[in-house]
């Protein structure tokens, strides 16, 4: 038996066990500090209580031989893929169907998973920084290349997001195959208004791309001018993936659900051009390899369209934007530079002349026991910055960031001297050496 090679060129994952060893040896070298964990991905706040009694009968009726449920449909069952289309599409005026909806265990897995119904040959366009997962399960399936020098794979498309496009991609000059995007970015937070996306959708019309669109964080767009689903751009049924998730949106981190859309216009092409829906080929994939997700968090999951689900929703997500709101108002007062915090959870932050994640991340740590998470393990654009979320809670939040804020980063850094330091340090310094000159030759 040969193994799947790709996994021996895949390097290991350090960023996450990283940050937390460290964590660990910092706890242990100094037990009493206070240590407030700005890192974190994962929610905080609990399940909404219609959705926990939502499951408690769903408990119930698995009990009873005439309400229990044994395999469900792999596609998901329809009371929740209805309304889904229903909620976060047609009352919107998107025209989504409970055909195009396919409920799955989480945004990772289909991410993954998608890649079983695209050639494997196929160019894969990722932003840089970036979720880890669309490059890694694209180098399981073979689409990697040779790992090179610089923390890159030779047949994937790198989009560089830096201060210079706000950490925003472009549209690529070359035709890329697939192309992953996420808005509301992890980890910067930023994301693409509807202009921008638009620029997306016409050029995978035009080079016949497909997106598979990532926005597992949409339910934390607050701009109307921000789209929270791609398919509220025109075309975009005919060339894009949705990747949504119950995750971050009401707290299913634990409970595992979300959902994919294929619409019916998306068509793939084979090597003689016959075109095929890729929703016949997701729903093959899906009948072979997943067996549906559970009907207790399904019912779960459909409490939350109800009126007192919407609610409660609405309250947690709240909670983390005016979190994050926080954070990026107080980090901009402290002298970073700052990305994100507005539409999502996550503040992407850089100290000027800061050109090390890891340095930045040891200072927090030790000067404001503070964590973050490093952004060069992102992606190599990443370097220098450091992501904070606001998903602790609003005391820690703000205990967080008064701590930062004393940290007296600007006179360290030479914030206070508006980041011109260099010349004016020169200067000074010339000064300085006149003066000596002066005073050692006795002239007044
Ligand atoms: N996509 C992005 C951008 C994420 O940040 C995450 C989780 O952090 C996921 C997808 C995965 O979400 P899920 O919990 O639904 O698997």
């Amino acid at each position: 038996m040969y193994i799947n090679e790709n996994f021996i060129k895949l390097p290991q994952s350090y960023l996450f066990s990283t940050v937390a060893s460290k964590l660990k040896e910092y706890r242990a070298a100094h037990p009493d500090a206070e240590l407030i964990r700005m890192d974190i991905g994962d929610v905080t706040l609990p399940i909404a209580s219609c959705v926990t009694e939502a499951m408690h009968r769903a408990v119930d009726d698995m009990s009873k031989s005439d309400t229990f449920h044994g395999y469900g449909p792999e596609q998901g069952y329809p009371f929740l893929r209805e309304a889904i289309a229903k909620t976060d599409y047609q009352e919107r005026g998107i025209d989504i169907t409970a055909d195009d909806i396919f409920i799955s265990d989480g945004a990772k897995s289909d991410l993954g998973n998608l890649g079983n119904i695209y050639s494997q040959k196929s160019i894969i366009g990722v932003a840089d920084p970036g979720y880890p997962v669309y490059v890694d399960s694209s180098v399981m399936d073979g689409r990697g290349g040779e790992l090179l020098g610089d923390g890159r794979w030779s047949r994937i498309l790198y989009m560089d997001c830096k201060p210079e496009n706000g950490f925003k991609p472009g549209v690529p000059k070359q035709s890329v195959d697939v192309l992953f995007l996420c808005s509301p970015c992890n980890p910067t937070g930023t994301v693409f208004t509807r202009d921008e996306l638009k620029e997306w959708v016409d050029y995978a019309r035009r080079n016949r791309s497909l997106i598979i669109f990532d926005s597992a964080y949409e339910a934390f767009v607050t701009d109307p001018d921000v789209p929270r689903s791609i398919y509220e751009i025109e075309g975009a049924k005919e060339v894009a993936i949705e990747i949504r998730s119950f995750s971050k949106t009401a707290g299913f981190t634990g409970l595992r659900c979300g959902y994919t859309v294929v619409p019916a216009e998306l068509k793939g092409t084979d090597r003689e051009g016959n075109e095929y829906p890729l929703r016949q080929l997701w729903n093959r994939r899906q009948s072979t390899k997943f067996n549906g997700a559970s009907y207790i968090i399904q019912r779960g999951a459909e409490a939350l369209y109800t009126p007192e689900g919407r609610e409660a929703i609405k309250k947690n997500i709240d909670t983390y934007l005016s979190n994050a709101r926080y954070i990026r108002q107080a980090m901009e007062k402290a002298g970073f530079e700052v990305y994100g915090g507005e539409n999502s959870p996550y503040v992407w932050m850089r100290l000027p002349e800061e050109n090390d994640s890891w340095a930045l991340f040891e200072r927090l740590l030790s000067e404001a026991q503070v964590s973050s998470t490093p952004g060069i393990g992102f992606g190599e654009c990443g370097a220098g910055f450091i992501r904070l979320t606001g998903f602790n809670t609003p005391e820690n939040t703000r205990k967080a960031m008064d701590r930062i804020s004393k940290m007296n980063l600007k006179r360290e850094n030479g914030a206070e001297d508006d980041f011109s330091s260099l010349n004016d340090v020169k200067a000074i310094k010339a000064i300085d050496e006149l003066d000596k000159l002066t005073e050692s030759l006795g002239i007044k």
